[in-house]
């Protein structure tokens, strides 16, 4: 027996390995392309890391004329859910991240190294494992759980590390015809590396991310092929990476112990390896100690999280952006138009340690993204979002000539109006511009400095018999209201009030926020004259009207 007749014996079926080398050629690309992979399990979940990395990952291949692929890893059923293929895609295509090969839905793929699902690659894996098994690089493995559960005992016992490796390999010693009867006699079994490194020896790697590392070699015998027939990760990472012409492996640092194994088995199987890029996760502070942000835990955790907030996906884009390289932020204050795909990206310029994710930073971005949405397009937004969460601002919404006004109040100028975070703001931002809320939510009228009856009284009618036209521009509103404020014995510039206290019971300003205050219950709105503009003479005299009848 040799170890041909091995390898013909557990997988009599598998083809050579030179038929998938010739049906997935190397990659024509241009020099520098990178091409990558989102390689989630199908839960139909996505992480806000995991965005991240995507982002990142489209960022650099749309930069480097590469691509980005969307694979599935399936191998470990347990995990699937109905859909689950196709609500990952619909996520990430919110955050307009397309995907360049891969799935497409549940069961339909592009592009050309498919099969893009792991479960439908069990041939593929089969003849590399057989290739291994050829080469006297992987074995059949017998060992029962229990059989498993009694060496890590006495592993334990003995205070050593646990494992299957070196003398605890018991059947990487099994002669080949023992090896032949077993499986003739049908006892099952799995397939194991059967690796040639020594824990005591040191290798030295380069992550793209991590800079200079070094591990000690990986000595275990890992399964490559489970019982079932389908790959572990480990295995199937290598060969699909291998055939799929990835460059770059980029992934979340859980995965960077698994290194010296990964290296090992690119080296043994004669492959050569991608560069391994891992990534920080965002982390959250807790009492005081830094850690993941939990998908069980965190309701921030889920990229569906965003959108029920209604924060804008060019927002959360943005922030993910300023966490993967910091300098970002100052690119993105000078650059406030540009696409995220201008930016130079550095793979070795992002967090080693675990950025804090910070929600206050991410609500502050959303406010300058939104500040340079024109109204057309916070209408839209807007709208969208409270069809779905929020029926009372969708009706309020309705009339979409009237609400593009309200959204166009300073806005589209060189410091728009920065008042809103998240689309769950708007109601709460807009309401005193619609007369129907307003005279429904009104409950009070805070005015500040000129509160006396009678005061407040004066200025508003004078105002409106006066005063108020709605043809004048901004400057000579303005100047009429200085003129009112003489007229009524308050000081018409601050500066002039400040020099003589003891002459004025109040200015100009004052004055002002009477009338802001009559008009929308508010001491603090965007531009008054704006507003006064947006709903016109009739609502503007019906609104002072009222707030005299309350006083
Ligand atoms: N399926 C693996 C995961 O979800 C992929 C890791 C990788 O990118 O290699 O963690």
């Amino acid at each position: 027996m040799n170890y041909k007749e091995l390898a013909d014996l557990i997988f009599p079926n598998a083809k050579d390995i030179s038929y998938y080398e010739e049906k997935y050629p190397k990659r024509n690309l241009k020099e520098g392309a990178i091409v990558t992979r989102y390689a989630p399990s199908p839960t139909g979940f996505v992480h806000i890391g995991a965005l991240m990395q995507c982002v990142v990952e489209s960022v650099l291949t749309k930069r480097t004329g590469g691509v980005l692929y969307l694979r599935i890893e399936d191998t470990d059923g347990k995990r699937e859910i109905d859909n689950g293929v196709s609500e990952i895609i619909k996520s990430m295509k919110d955050f307009d991240i397309e995907f360049d090969e891969g799935m497409i839905n549940e069961d339909e793929e592009k592009g050309e190294y498919g099969p893009y699902k792991q479960s439908a690659r069990k041939d593929i894996y089969q003849a590399y494992a057989k290739y291994m098994i050829q080469q006297g690089k992987a074995y059949p493995c017998f060992c029962s759980h229990e059989e498993l559960d009694e060496i890590r005992a006495k592993q334990e016992n003995a205070k050593i590390r646990t494992g299957y490796y070196g003398v605890w390999a018991k059947c990487r010693n099994l002669s080949l015809e023992e090896m032949a009867e077993k499986i003739n006699k049908g006892e099952k079994y799995v397939i194991r590396f059967k690796s040639q490194g020594r824990e005591d020896k040191k290798i030295k790697h380069k992550d793209v991310v991590k800079g200079n590392m070094d591990f000690p070699e990986n000595d275990q015998d890992v399964i490559i092929i489970k019982g079932d027939g389908l790959p572990t990760y480990h295995f199937a990472h290598v060969v699909d990476d291998h055939l799929m012409g990835t460059t770059h492996v980029i992934r979340s640092d859980e995965w960077v112990s698994s290194i010296p194994l990964h290296l090992q088995l690119f080296y043994e199987i004669g492959f050569r390896a991608p560069k391994y890029c891992h990534y920080a996760p965002i982390m959250k502070e807790e009492d005081g100690k830094k850690r993941k942000i939990s998908k069980r835990k965190d309701p921030e955790a889920a990229v569906s999280f965003y959108s029920e907030m209604g924060i804008p996906n060019e927002a959360v884009k943005d922030y993910l952006m300023n966490i993967a390289n910091s300098s970002f932020e100052n690119w993105r204050k000078q650059n406030p138009d540009k696409q995220i795909t201008e930016f130079d990206l550095q793979l070795n310029k992002m967090s080693v340690s675990g950025s804090l994710f910070d929600m206050v930073k991410l609500l502050d971005v959303s406010k300058t993204v939104i500040s340079r949405f024109d109204a057309n397009k916070v209408y839209d937004l807007s709208l969208d979002w409270a069809k779905k969460y929020d029926k009372e601002l969708a009706k309020m919404l309705e009339n979409k000539e009237y609400s593009l006004k309200v959204f166009g109040i300073e806005r589209g100028n060189k410091k728009p109006r920065k008042d809103i975070a998240k689309w769950s703001d708007v109601k709460e931002n807009i309401e005193y511009m619609y007369d129907e809320w307003f005279y429904e939510k009104l409950k009070e009228y805070p005015y500040q400095v000129i509160n006396k009856k009678e005061e407040i009284e004066k200025i508003l009618t004078l105002y409106m018999e006066k005063y108020f036209e709605e043809t004048d521009d901004k400057q000579t509103w303005f100047d009429k209201i200085k003129a009112m404020s003489v007229e009524l014995g308050y000081a018409g510039e601050v500066k002039e009030f400040k020099a003589n206290p003891e002459k004025y019971s109040a200015h100009v300003g004052d004055v002002s926020t009477v009338l802001r205050v009559a008009l929308t219950a508010r001491t603090n709105t965007p531009d008054m004259y704006e507003i006064m503009q947006v709903l016109g003479k009739e609502s503007v005299s019906k609104r002072f009207k009222k707030a005299i009848e309350n006083l």
